[in-house]
């Protein structure tokens, strides 16, 4: 189905195993520590990648700061054209992209393109914004003076991403930190290294001709204890950081604690109400593709199914006949909708999640099992499942990362069903289906979702660019992507300036010396 050699070329990829780049050089000690990607959609070794040392993390860093001395004083844009030219880069290498983030990371093509066409819609967004980096303008309580503010890129940015969404998130934050005059260090996910050296080898053209200054985009390829590493730097004052709870508690607490910026998005524990007066034919695809999409591993993924009790027989028997007909199998193949999961250990969570909840009294109707034969060789694959649940179990509070969706009934009126899915720790993404305006206007009040994302009449997954994306609670409180996220990747700075000849003191203050 796919030939990696072949398709690395295509991408320009000379060297698989560099530990860092800075944009136009690359490095690390030959006799560091290789790690092996191997392909959780067939069990090939793609490539191996050199993790990064302390050191390497720090001459990257000092590069993205000499680098911002530069980049900085550059119009915004001006800047906004080298972006221009990236998406124009992207739209070219669209195919070959896709193809290996589907390969690496396991989701299916349509999602691996769909996944860089956010990559380049987010390119045009932030061009479109490079012109339009404003502040306000306000009036003065003096005579002649005026007051309005200012936004000034920031210095480096650090963007740590997870393994699921393995380019778009450096993209979202890179494209609007670069338009911003910010420099960015990025650092993927460990288990998808590869898509992320792809990225750097299709935008280096572009940074050579418009003579960008080395240090603007870096990769740093490596683990957790690089990541921790970012997270306690000084000299990196803002930190997006994107993966689980348990890693954003760590990094918000460093970024924190020496009072730097950090901006969290972790995980989700998305819900879908259906109440009586929803379209079933239009809510089942919804469903079905927030559940199993990307094999259940998107932070907006649908967790939980909260259903009127006057419908509930009628969805279940749709969705168990839906389950029963999901094509499971190589993401590559055009008539698959599941793919595998990212590793073992994934389906050792999904196994361990499914067992516990029985123990709770969870009752699973389908799925729930890993699938064995040729094509499912390397144990990564796995049936979803369906679970009857309570909202109170342990196992339904937390995210499983992976496709498991419980069904949880509820009675009376669209208000049990919001204190259903506001009952989570978590808050990304939510959603209702229901043709009732008061039952919608409801959920969108501000005692409707509590979430960062709440939708009506379309699923939890599949956000739009151009909206800000993030969520509520333990989700972290991050926005990225569109609207005016911009703004965390600048320094607000307020002015105030007299042209007269005098100097009054705000609040009337006498002061005569
Ligand atoms: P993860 O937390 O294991 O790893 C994410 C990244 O954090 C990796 O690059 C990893 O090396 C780094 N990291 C881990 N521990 C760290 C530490 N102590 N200090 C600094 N960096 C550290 O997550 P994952 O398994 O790759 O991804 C799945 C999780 O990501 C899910 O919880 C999912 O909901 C979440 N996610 C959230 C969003 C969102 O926008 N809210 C988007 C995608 C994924």
């Amino acid at each position: 189905i796919i030939d990696i050699p072949a398709l690395l070329s295509d991408l320009g990829i000379q060297e698989t195993n560099p530990a860092y780049s800075t944009g136009l050089a690359w490095g690390g000690e030959k006799n560091q520590e290789t790690r092996t990607i191997s392909s959780p959609t067939d069990g090939s070794q793609i490539a191996s990648v050199r993790m990064a040392t302390a050191e390497d993390y720090d001459h990257v860093v000092t590069t993205a700061q000499k680098a911002f001395m530069e980049w900085r004083t550059w119009p915004s844009p001006k800047r906004g054209e080298v972006v221009r030219q990236i998406g124009q880069k992207l739209r070219d290498n669209k195919d070959a992209l896709g193809k290996l983030v589907s390969y690496e990371m396991g989701k299916i093509l349509q999602e691996g393109l769909g996944e860089v066409q956010e990559m380049i819609d987010i390119c045009d967004f932030a061009v479109g914004l490079s012109r339009q980096l404003h502040g306000y303008t306000m009036h003065s309580e003096r005579p002649t003076h005026r007051m309005y503010e200012q936004y000034h890129p920031l210095g480096v940015v650090g963007v740590i991403s997870a393994f699921n969404f393995p380019v778009a998130v450096w993209s979202w934050n890179a494209m609007l930190a670069a338009i911003c005059g910010d420099t960015v260090v990025w650092k993927p996910s460990e288990k998808t290294p590869l898509t992320a050296v792809a990225c750097q080898y299709i935008i280096k053209e572009v940074l050579e001709e418009n003579n960008v200054p080395e240090g603007v985009f870096n990769i740093i390829i490596g683990d957790a204890s690089i990541g921790s590493q970012m997270a306690h730097d000084g000299r990196v004052p803002l930190v997006s950081a994107t993966g689980s709870t348990r890693m954003g508690k760590k990094v918000g607490e460093a970024v924190g604690a020496r009072l730097g910026k950090s901006l969290l998005e972790l995980g989700g524990n998305n819900a879908i109400i259906l109440t009586e007066n929803a379209d079933l034919d239009m809510a089942m695809r919804a469903v079905v593709f927030g559940a199993v999409g990307t094999a259940g591993q998107r932070c907006t993924s649908t967790r939980r199914l909260i259903i009127h009790d006057s419908i509930y027989d009628s969805v279940k028997d749709r969705l168990l006949n839906a389950y029963a007909k999901l094509p499971i199998g190589n993401p590559l193949k055009d008539t698959n909708l599941v793919g595998p999961l990212i590793d073992k250990h994934a389906v050792e969570a999904f196994l361990n999640a499914l067992e516990a909840v029985k123990q709770e009294g969870g009752k699973v109707l389908i799925g729930g099992t890993v699938l064995e034969g040729e094509e499912y060789a390397t144990g990564t694959y796995v049936t979803p499942a369906i679970v009857e649940a309570e909202n109170s179990y342990h196992t339904v509070q937390e995210e499983t990362f992976a496709p498991i969706l419980y069904l949880i009934k509820y009675s009376g009126s669209v208000d049990n069903a919001i204190d259903v899915q506001n009952g989570v720790r978590q808050g990304l993404s939510s959603s209702i289906f229901s043709s009732n305006l008061l039952e919608t206007e409801v959920f969108l009040s501000h005692w409707g979702s509590d979430c960062g994302i709440a939708n009506v009449n379309i699923g939890t997954s599949g956000a739009e660019i151009g909206g800000a994306f993030g969520g509520e609670k333990e989700t972290g409180g991050g926005r990225e992507s569109g609207s005016d996220a911009w703004r965390v990747y600048m320094r607000r700075q307020t002015n105030t300036i007299n042209f007269g000849r005098e100097l009054p003191l705000a609040q009337g203050i006498k002061f005569d010396i």
